[in-house]
């Protein structure tokens, strides 16, 4: 399957510095920054600085290296946040993906959400 990557995305952009963010960790591969519409009192979008349309996507084609560093930045910004289901009242961890998954950004991202009780997801 080939995925075709639009580097004029948003997050390419803020990922090339050309627009801000407001960053939660940053690491060799992954960029976890505060998402600009909460859904939530935590609402942490983490990304890989690699050009990933999807979560499928990077899946598939990401290096082993970029996908612990993401996956480890993923678990930092739990215990940063203190979402964690753990310690304490849990989190959602959402990647939605193209049309259907009425994905706004194509350049996959991880939404964390906690700090209120969330509700019921599917219909
Ligand atoms: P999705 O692509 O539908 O999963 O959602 C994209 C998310 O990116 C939304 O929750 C937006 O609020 C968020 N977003 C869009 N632009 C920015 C930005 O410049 N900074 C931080 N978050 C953004």
């Amino acid at each position: 399957m080939a995925y075709a990557y639009d580097d004029q995305n948003i997050f390419a952009k803020i990922l090339r510095g050309e627009i801000p963010n407001d960053t939660v960790l940053e690491t060799e591969h992954t960029l976890a920054f505060a998402d600009i519409r909460p859904q939530a009192p935590t609402h942490v979008l983490v990304i890989p600085k690699g050009a990933y349309v999807t979560y499928d996507h990077f899946a598939a084609e990401a290096s082993d290296a970029e996908i612990v560093d993401f996956t480890r930045a993923v678990a930092k910004v739990v215990e940063m946040t203190g979402v964690g289901a753990d310690a304490g009242p849990g989190a959602r961890f959402i990647s939605n993906a193209g049309e259907h998954g009425v994905q706004e950004v194509p350049h996959f991202h991880l939404h964390v959400l906690g700090g209120r009780m969330l509700g019921r997801m599917l219909d």
